[in-house]
């Protein structure tokens, strides 16, 4: 019981890497985990997970009634995401599919308060939240942040962690490239043991 315990607080794979706070599209992207060993953690791989994560960044209520047809989707977009950090870190076009899936879901639902009339007190703006509509709007919010993201000067810090087999993005600071302190310390040890194991290309 206590090692499952210290397992779980000693994994820092699972803290958030540098900018995935601040911007929601990071954490999508950061929300497959590949860990040493070919394991992935998928923090949106059952609706009751997808549901959660939505609910710890204010996007969804905690029992939005998520099916797996909503996970489905949230995955789907993580990666079209994903394929655009990836096109802008590599300072590559965009795949035409990414830029399409990313503009779809912000244009679905609409992101702005729209103007509403009430006919005793006149005019006003609110954003209207249909449950039905609860991940339309979530899409169109991360989308929407990616956008923004890939648009700011952030995007100059923008970068996919150096340590393999890590598959998270950060937002750099300084020359650290490492999304963890975890994944910094294994590739400094996998740089010690390349040394060791070819001393004579040193
Ligand atoms: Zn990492």
């Amino acid at each position: 019981m206590r090692a499952v315990e210290e397992n779980v607080f000693a994994e820092p794979a699972v803290l958030p890497a540098p900018g995935a706070e601040q911007y929601p599209s990071l954490a999508l992207a950061n929300s497959t985990i590949a860990l040493p060993g070919g394991h992935y953690i998928d923090q949106l791989g059952t609706p009751a997970g997808a549901n959660q994560w939505l609910t710890e960044r204010g996007l969804a209520p905690v029992e939005a009634g998520m099916r797996e047809m909503c996970a489905t989707q949230l995955r789907s977009l993580r990666e079209q995401i994903r394929a655009l950090f990836a096109s802008r870190v590599a300072a590559l076009p965009a795949l035409p599919a990414a830029l399409d899936a990313v503009n779809d879901a912000l244009t679905r639902v609409p992101t702005a308060p729209l103007l509403q009339w009430d006919d005793r007190t006149g005019p006003y703006r609110a954003a209207p939240h249909p449950t039905s509509q609860i991940v339309d709007h979530a899409l169109a919010a991360l989308a929407a942040d990616a956008a923004d993201l890939l648009t700011s000067p952030d995007a100059e810090r923008l970068t996919a962690c150096g340590s393999a087999p890590c598959n998270r993005y950060l937002l750099r600071h300084g020359r650290r490239h490492w999304c963890s302190t975890r994944c910094g310390d294994r590739a400094r040890a996998a740089r010690a043991y390349a040394r060791r194991a070819r001393p004579e290309e040193n």
